[in-house]
Parts: C-alpha cells; sequence; structure tokens
C-alpha cells in the first residue's frame, strides 16, 4: 500500500450534522445514505431510467424518444443525451417562475457600494430577458450564433445570458477581468459577431473603464458589427463608436415585454466557455442545453439541497463555470433566489460575506479557498458578530481545499452545524462530479466526498492505463460512464476535445487531476497530475505537501497564508520538493523588525514537512515569498514556479490567464536572492 493510501484508513469520518437537512423538501431532496446509495446504483446501472425520470424536473416542448445515444460503450465518442427532445433554458430559469410566482425575488444584486444594491422579481426578470432577446433579434442574432458578453456581476449579464438562450443563440462569457489581447482571442476564436458589454464596472471603489476595454480589443475584430452596451451610469460620459454601439436598456425599451422563448433540440449548444487556463492555452468548451442544465439543476438541488425558498450566494464569477451553473442556471432552474454580488470579499471590509449572508438569509453559501485564506488571516473574531445561522451548506470550489481552512470554514463560518460541501469538478463536466451531501453523507475533511449521481469514477494507473480497482488506490482520476452535463466538445475543434479527454486513457474520460479513493469510496482529490511530484519513486501530491505546509505553526501560531509546491530534478531522488510560501502578517512583522530569521523560518517548514509527511519528503528548499502566481479564478499556477526555479524564465509560457504579471519579477527576484 502506498503511504498517501495507508494515511486514507486514518481519516476520522464527522458526521454530517442533521440540522443541515433541507426543510420541507422530503420529496425532491436526497434523504439519507440508503437512499443516496439505491438512486446511485440505480444511476450508474441503469442510467436511461434514472435519468429519464429525473428530467421530469425541466419543461420541454416535445419529448424525447431516447435518454442516452452512445455508439460503443466506453469513451471513443462523446455521447448524445435526451436524443429528439426540445427546450428553452431560458423558459425553464425564467418563465415558469414568472408564472407561477411573479413576485418571488429572482436575482439579489450587491453592488460594490452595499446601499446601490436592489432585487429583481422573476417577471420583472422575464421582461427584461424578452425585451434583451428581442434587442439581439434585430440586431441579426439567430438560432447557432455565438454572442460573447464581456460583463462584471451584474443583474444585466444574467439577463444578457438567457436572452441569448432564449432565441437559441449561444453565449460565450469572458470574464471581465481579461485584458483586450485576451477577449480579442476569445472573439475571433468563437466567431462572435455581436458583443454585450457595459460603460463601466466597480471594485473597491476602483472604476474599470470596461468599454474602452473592449474597444481595444475589437480593433482586431472587424466581424464584431454590433456591441450592445449595458450604460450603468448614464451621468458620465464613455467612449462611443454610433456605427456599432446599441445603448441598453434604452434600445431595449421599445420592445415588447414578452416575446416566446425558441425550442431548441436537447444537444443544441447552450453556451462556449473558454477554461481558465491554469495549464496552457484556453479551450472553448461546449455545452449542451438539456444535459448541462439538468445537470445544474440536480446537484443544486440535491447537493446544495436549494428548495424555490432559497437564497443561494455563489461567489464565483459568471466568468467561470461556477458563475454559470451555481449563480445563473443551478438556482434559476430550481426557481430559487440567486445573490449576484459584483465587489470583493474584502471591501469596505473583510466581512462583506457575512453581512451579505445575515442580511439576505442566505441558506446555502459558495466559495473558493483562495478566498477563505484570504479571509481566514483576519481571525474568526470578525466572524463571531454575525449571526450566519440561515446558513445549511458551504461549499468550496476550485482547488483542493486543505484541512486547517477546511476546519476553519466549518467551525467559525458553518459554526458546526453547516456540511462543508468540497465540490470537485471542473469547467468540463458542467456540473459538480464529486461532493458531500448535507444531512445524507458523512463527511471527511479533505475529501471531497461520493460521487454524485451517474458520475462512476475510476482511478487509473498513470503507466499502464488499467483501471486499479483495490481501495484503498491512488491514481489518475478519470470518468467511466458518460453523464448528462458532460461538454461535448471544444469549440470547432472535435479532435482536441478527443486528444485531451478521451485519449489519453482509452475508455475513460481524464480530468487531469489525480486522486486517492479510500476503501469507503471518499474521493480526495491530489491536484493535477502535471502538479504530482515524485520523489525517490515516492508520488506526492502537492496538495497533501501543501496542507502540511499551511498546518505549520510557530509560538502556537500558524506560520503561512498560503503555499504551493512544485518538483525539481535531482540527480539522486528523481525529483526534490521546493516549497514557496507566503508568511503571515505577524510572521512578515517579526521578520521585518528582526525578530526572527527568514532562514530559521524555511528550516523549521523543512522539518515540520518531514515530520508529518517522511523523511523522504522534506523540501529541498522553501522560499518566502510575498505573493503566488493565480490565475485570474484565484488558482495557484504552479508552472510557472517549476519554470521559475529550473531557471527557465524565459520559457513561462501562456500568461494571460495571471491576475497580477507584476508577481514574475519578484518571484524571479526572490528565487535569485534566497539562492
Ligand atoms: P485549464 O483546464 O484551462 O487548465 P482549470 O482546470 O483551472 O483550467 P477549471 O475547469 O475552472 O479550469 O478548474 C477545474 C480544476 O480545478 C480541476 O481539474 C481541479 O484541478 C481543480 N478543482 C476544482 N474543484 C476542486 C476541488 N474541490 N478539489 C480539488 N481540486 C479542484
Ligand atoms: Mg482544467
Amino acid at each position: 500500500m502506498t503511504l498517501e493510501a495507508e494515511k486514507l484508513m486514518n481519516v476520522p469520518t464527522i458526521p454530517a450534522p442533521a440540522t443541515a437537512l433541507p426543510p420541507a423538501s422530503s420529496e425532491v431532496h436526497v434523504r439519507n445514505m440508503d437512499q443516496y446509495k439505491a438512486l446511485y446504483e440505480q444511476s450508474i446501472n441503469d442510467p436511461e431510467t434514472f435519468f429519464g425520470e429525473q428530467s421530469k424536473a425541466l419543461s420541454w416542448d416535445r419529448d424525447f424518444d431516447k435518454v442516452l445515444y452512445h455508439v460503443g460503450n466506453n469513451f471513443s465518442d462523446s455521447p448524445a443525451w435526451f436524443v429528439g427532445g426540445k427546450l428553452n433554458a431560458s423558459y425553464n430559469c425564467v418563465d415558469r417562475w414568472a408564472l407561477q410566482t411573479p413576485n418571488k425575488v429572482a436575482i439579489i444584486y450587491e453592488g460594490d457600494d452595499a446601499e446601490k444594491g436592489y432585487s429583481i422579481t422573476y417577471s420583472e426578470l422575464l421582461v427584461r430577458v424578452c425585451q434583451m432577446a428581442q434587442l439581439l433579434q434585430s440586431k441579426g442574432v439567430k438560432v447557432g450564433d455565438v454572442v460573447t458578453i464581456y460583463l462584471p456581476m451584474t443583474p444585466e449579464a444574467v439577463i444578457s445570458m438567457l436572452a441569448v438562450a432564449r432565441i437559441g443563440a449561444i453565449h460565450s462569457c469572458i470574464f471581465a477581468g481579461f485584458s483586450p489581447g485576451a477577449i480579442k482571442d476569445r472573439v475571433i476564436d468563437s466567431n462572435s459577431h455581436v458583443v454585450i458589454t457595459c460603460d463601466k464596472g466597480y471594485r473597491a471603489t476602483k472604476v474599470i473603464q470596461t468599454k474602452k476595454i473592449v474597444d481595444e480589443a475589437l480593433e482586431s475584430c472587424p466581424d464584431v458589427k454590433t456591441v450592445v452596451v449595458i450604460n450603468r451610469d448614464p451621468s458620465s460620459p464613455f467612449p462611443q463608436n454610433p456605427e456599432r454601439d446599441v445603448i441598453y436598456p434604452d434600445a431595449a425599451a421599445s420592445f415588447k415585454s414578452y416575446c416566446a422563448p425558441v425550442p431548441v433540440d436537447s444537444e443544441h449548444p447552450l453556451f462556449l466557455l473558454y477554461t481558465s487556463g491554469s495549464t496552457g492555452k484556453p479551450k472553448g468548451m461546449q455545452h449542451c442545453t438539456a444535459g448541462y442544465l439538468l445537470g445544474a439543476l440536480l446537484t443544486t438541488r440535491h447537493i446544495f439541497g436549494v428548495t424555490p425558498d432559497d437564497t443561494l450566494f455563489t461567489s464565483g464569477d459568471i466568468g467561470w463555470i461556477t458563475g454559470h451553473t451555481y449563480a445563473v442556471y443551478g438556482p434559476l432552474a430550481n426557481g430559487a433566489t440567486t445573490v449576484i454580488f459584483e465587489s470583493t470579499p474584502v471591501y469596505p471590509t473583510p466581512t462583506r460575506y457575512w453581512d451579505i449572508v445575515d442580511r439576505h438569509k442566505v441558506t446555502q453559501f459558495y466559495t473558493a479557498p483562495t478566498a477563505l485564506r484570504l479571509l481566514r488571516q483576519y481571525g474568526h473574531e470578525i466572524i463571531d458578530k454575525y449571526d450566519l445561522s440561515s446558513l445549511r451548506a458551504l461549499g468550496s470550489v476550485g482547488e483542493p481545499i486543505a484541512e486547517e481552512i477546511w476546519e476553519w470554514y466549518f467551525n467559525y463560518v458553518g459554526r458546526g452545524r453547516c456540511t462543508v460541501c468540497d465540490t470537485y469538478w471542473l469547467t468540463e463536466s458542467g456540473s459538480h462530479l464529486v461532493s458531500s451531501i448535507p444531512g445524507v453523507t458523512p463527511m471527511k475533511p479533505g475529501s471531497a466526498g461520493l460521487p454524485f449521481f451517474g458520475i462512476k469514477p475510476a482511478i487509473v494507473d498513470p503507466v499502464s492505463g488499467h483501471e486499479i480497482t483495490e481501495r484503498p488506490a491512488e491514481g489518475v482520476f478519470a470518468i467511466s460512464q458518460p453523464w448528462p452535463s458532460m461538454a461535448r466538445s471544444i469549440f470547432n475543434d472535435y479532435a482536441r476535445y478527443q486528444d485531451t479527454y478521451l485519449k489519453p486513457y482509452p475508455g475513460f474520460f481524464f480530468t487531469g487531476d489525480g486522486a486517492s479513493i479510500d476503501s469507503e469510496g471518499y474521493i480526495f482529490i491530489g491536484g493535477r497530475m502535471d502538479d504530482v511530484v515524485n520523489v525517490s519513486g515516492h508520488r506526492l501530491s502537492t496538495a497533501e505537501v501543501e496542507s502540511s505546509v499551511l498546518d505549520a505553526t510557530m509560538d502556537g501560531e500558524s506560520m503561512m497564508t498560503e503555499c504551493a509546491v512544485v518538483g525539481v530534478d535531482d540527480e539522486i531522488t528523481g525529483q526534490a520538493l521546493v516549497v514557496f510560501a507566503v508568511c503571515e502578517p505577524w510572521l512578515k512583522d517579526d521578520i521585518a523588525s528582526g525578530k526572527k530569521i527568514p532562514q530559521d523560518i524555511s528550516i523549521e517548514t523543512i522539518l515540520i514537512v518531514r515530520k508529518e509527511i517522511g523523511p523522504f519528503a522534506a523540501p529541498r528548499k522553501v522560499y518566502l515569498v510575498d505573493d503566488l502566481p493565480k490565475t485570474r479564478s484565484g488558482k495557484i499556477l504552479r508552472r510557472v514556479l517549476r519554470k521559475i526555479v529550473a531557471g527557465e524564465e524565459k520559457q513561462l509560457g501562456e500568461l494571460s490567464t495571471l491576475s497580477d504579471p507584476s508577481v514574475v519579477p519578484a518571484l524571479i527576484d526572490a528565487v535569485k536572492n534566497q539562492k
């Protein structure tokens, strides 16, 4: 048994708190472990019956003829779900609630300035979606056209997505922090002729000249003939191009308050989304209408326990898959209320999230470990002042959540009574693959939990490509059966889709991540396969070593806020570990005042990893740095660190997704100075 697998045997189980059970929803939610097991078995052994039944949660314009159509019985080709069916995503997310409960709040907008927040009911949402849809049609947008959306987290972003879907077009949201060059590449790749943007964005008092950025990008996109500009601040001017620009809401006001949705085939593309680019050139993942929407609806309902009475606050931006599935499609397909938040977790104070939770009685809160690491630095005392009793489930996504951060989240935000749903999934999966289910599955800190319905995980030997069936096991995390919300292609490049996901391990869908699975089937995600380090024949996941660094204490206090571990070539051990760590503010102060010496801190860190994981894992070097290279969605880009330690600063690769490029020269200096 490997070291990693052995360690798994000792992870204690924390029973899921009974109070986390969602109320008043016993018919649609999973109630207990036996029921989960029975439903899970059916979803794997008889997916046609299971998903045929579950598909009743959607409203269809034409019933489908076959639940799953698949050539062959493995992943040699991507499948088609609900063949012959027709539906419309905007009808499912808006009309059916607007008709039943018109005055129910669909969207709560929380602006940079909390005073400027407001709510939109389902009936108001329907009018706005219809008017935007007609505006787009009047500019020639047809079924199957791609419309690019470059907007911050605003209700108009949601309205735009749903308006595009209403007329059978395909949206491609670009995170509104990307530079003109990155926008240009994505607009050209997706062959968009229409872009929806706004005059300005607001973030922690900073005013972002959004329209100016788009204009610069479009200088190299001659095919874009229309730019719909959401005019957020009519009192201040922005650069205009009268031949191309259409000003919203003025231009939309002349359209009727209702237009019929256009039914599309189940497999018709709903959207493209370029992945965050942690591993290289962005890929335009293409998601379909029925399977995607069903995945979003079911995971939001069964994992987060969302009912129409709930208010879900997903802090992830609509520029990423988390925003698509859990800020827009998941909550609205369930008829719930979604919080759309435009600011940062620390503006005006580091209690902004908790303030929002209390003011709006948020029932499910969903964020990323990067935000939790940031907030933990401010201490739990400031959280203790908040009530937070409305919360039932806490979600985490994007990276492995280190045990220390998990415990902090569970104890101080969840007050020990909310399930932490460490949701593991990817842009390509469309919706959650693995997570705890509140009130149903017991949690194990460090584990993402058990697979969702229809997800059949496989641990594959990275060398032989064969599935490892004994338990516990560790290896490549793959999926061995199609599931409804999986991405169907990379836009205009199905060959690249096959090369990336279906061919590396024939018969499986390759996630790109490594994982371990214990004897009870709990899944522990170890990080990206590219990041796995092999020291003296021991395969170490970066997540595991990083967790032990974050665990390190000095004088009884936690030492590090963040860290990243990478492997470097080593003549004797094959690879050796190198740690990049950001000290906690108190430790930084002690270093600045001369009370502590950086070298001692490095040695202490090395000793702690040695003790926790084993002497072979003792890092060769610990660099103390001010910041780590992160993508715009907050993930650590280890490949950049690997290149810097290897002295390959000239070959850092694709950097357009870096949120702060100035981190790179600072890191190069730190490595040189701390030789
Ligand atoms: P790219 O594919 O372009 O390199 P990306 O993989 O960062 O970018 P996403 O699809 O947003 O883009 O992220 C999915 C990845 O995030 C997963 O493959 C995994 O590495 C990581 N991830 C997501 N959730 C979790 C989680 N709960 N635990 C561990 N890792 C996670
Ligand atoms: Mg990825």
